[in-house]
């Protein structure tokens, strides 16, 4: 508020920082919580003498002059530890936008350089968000709540950078408002559809499987495609209920087609934000049963981002998942970290080679090798292989002739709904 109230008198620009350390989770994890807190204050340390240049700029400026009713105070640079791993900076006095971006870099290069902590070298890459006063708010909850924002841009546009509030991420986020309003209403009014994508078998060409996709009809909006609201349900813990109402589909699904004597599979995504709170195993478990579905007809597809989270006791529910049956599919595979070490400790059956590497096994060899090379490794550790998103014939009959065992794209049908997916079991 002082800060504002010189700004406006003497017609300069203010600045806030609003910082937030990148992946901060896994150093704890990873070695302790009291490493995580002396990384924290050594942070600390390290933003507080990066801006007392920023400081002395504005100090140094001979225009500079407070006076005034509120007199004596000046306000300085502040740095705050605004929660978690999360903090904020004042920059009282800024000529223009150029100073800021400045603070920006060199924040983010006193960061990048690694923390000698508890005798662990730690290093930790940091998301910056950055509003100017005026243009960007004219009281502090709005330049908090804007940089806020940006920060959250700079996170999704891949970390480790400084961003600048602009008008748009707030139509952005307003957006996401009404998404999430209108998402509410779904559930209730029961807009969505699972409609259903085959897998096929490479060896024998018929259809094995399916995998439940989610549709969802918005009377205004249309047709919204599962990239654009997901995201929304994981951030507003919305996709509670929405999974819990594909795990009930999918299972009332596999009961409807076992009666029909057609013994397909089905299989879910699941979110990581699904494996937040323990106890997805007992809900699968009781979804099935009253569905009455054979659970030996159910899979579940987890990215390895939900498995990196919390890996010891995501590991401890996927037993549990597959105690009762249920086969567990990596999705994604070779888009996330996963080591060789790693995927040897996890509890899966199947992995879901990514559409990215399928996409280009013609034209591009490394490609081609890397390609091979999962199938490989996969095979090697006793897994069933499923290329994603094929598309050609050619992608089709190089994945054949390297073992791949199935395959689900465009080639043979996309998502369908249950009518269609019926149809193309009988085709087969
Ligand atoms: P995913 O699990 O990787 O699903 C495959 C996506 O690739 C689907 O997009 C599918 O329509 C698309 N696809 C399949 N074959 C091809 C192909 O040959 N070419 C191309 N270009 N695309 C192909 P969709 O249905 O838009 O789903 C996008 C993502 O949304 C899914 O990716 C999944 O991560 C998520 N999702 C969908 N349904 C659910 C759900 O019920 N729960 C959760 N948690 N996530 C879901
Ligand atoms: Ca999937
Ligand atoms: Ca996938």
């Amino acid at each position: 508020d002082l800060a504002l109230r010189q700004a406006r008198r003497g017609s300069w620009k203010v600045g806030v920082v609003y910082l937030d350390l990148d992946h901060f989770k896994r150093i704890n994890e990873t070695f302790s919580h009291s490493v995580g807190d002396s990384l924290l204050s050594e942070v600390a340390n390290r933003l507080v003498m990066s801006v007392r240049g920023a400081d002395l700029v504005v100090r140094s400026d001979p225009g500079f002059d407070v006076g005034g009713s509120h007199g004596s105070a000046t306000a300085d640079s502040a740095v705050s530890r605004f929660g978690g791993d999360e903090f904020t900076i004042l920059i009282p006095r800024l000529r223009d936008e150029q100073d800021l971006a400045a603070v920006g870099r060199r924040l983010l290069e006193t960061l990048s350089q690694p923390f000698s902590v508890e005798g662990h070298e730690v290093v930790v890459g940091s998301s910056i968000g950055l509003t100017v006063f005026p243009s960007d708010g004219d009281n502090p909850e709005e330049l908090l709540r804007n940089a806020d924002t940006a920060m959250y841009a700079a996170k999704e546009g891949g970390r480790n950078r400084y961003q600048f509030y602009t008008q748009s991420m707030n139509e952005r986020s307003l957006r996401r408002l009404i998404l999430e309003g209108k998402l509410r209403r779904a559930i209730d009014e029961s807009q969505f559809e699972l409609h259903y994508q085959p897998k096929v078998s490479l060896s024998s060409g018929r259809a094995t499987g399916f995998e439940g996709l989610l549709r969802w009809h918005d009377p205004e909006l249309g047709l919204v495609g599962p990239g654009d609201f997901i995201p929304v349900a994981e951030e507003t813990g919305l996709i509670e209920p929405i999974g819990d109402w594909v795990l009930g589909q999918a299972c009332r699904q596999i009961g409807e087609w076992g009666a029909q004597g057609c013994d397909v599979s089905v299989a879910i995504n699941l979110s990581p934000e699904q494996f937040r709170r323990p106890g997805i195993a007992q809900r699968v478990a009781e979804v099935a049963r009253a569905a009455g579905a054979d659970l030996s007809r159910l899979e579940v597809e987890i990215t390895e981002t939900a498995v990196l989270h919390d890996t010891e006791l995501v590991i401890r529910e996927l037993q549990a998942i597959r105690e009762l049956g249920v086969r567990v599919a990596l999705d994604d595979f070779g888009t996330g970290y996963s080591s060789l070490s790693y995927l040897r400790r996890l509890p899966v059956d199947t992995l879901k080679i990514d559409r990215s590497f399928i996409q280009d096994i013609e034209v591009d060899p490394e490609d081609a090798n890397l390609t091979q090379g999962i199938i490989a490794m996969g095979k090697a550790l006793g897994l069933r292989i499923v290329a994603e998103g094929v598309e050609t014939e050619g992608q089709r009959s190089r994945l054949t002739a390297w073992g791949c065992d199935e395959m689900q794209g465009f080639l043979f049908s996309p998502a369908v709904p249950p009518a269609e997916a019926r149809e193309l079991l009988d085709d087969t």
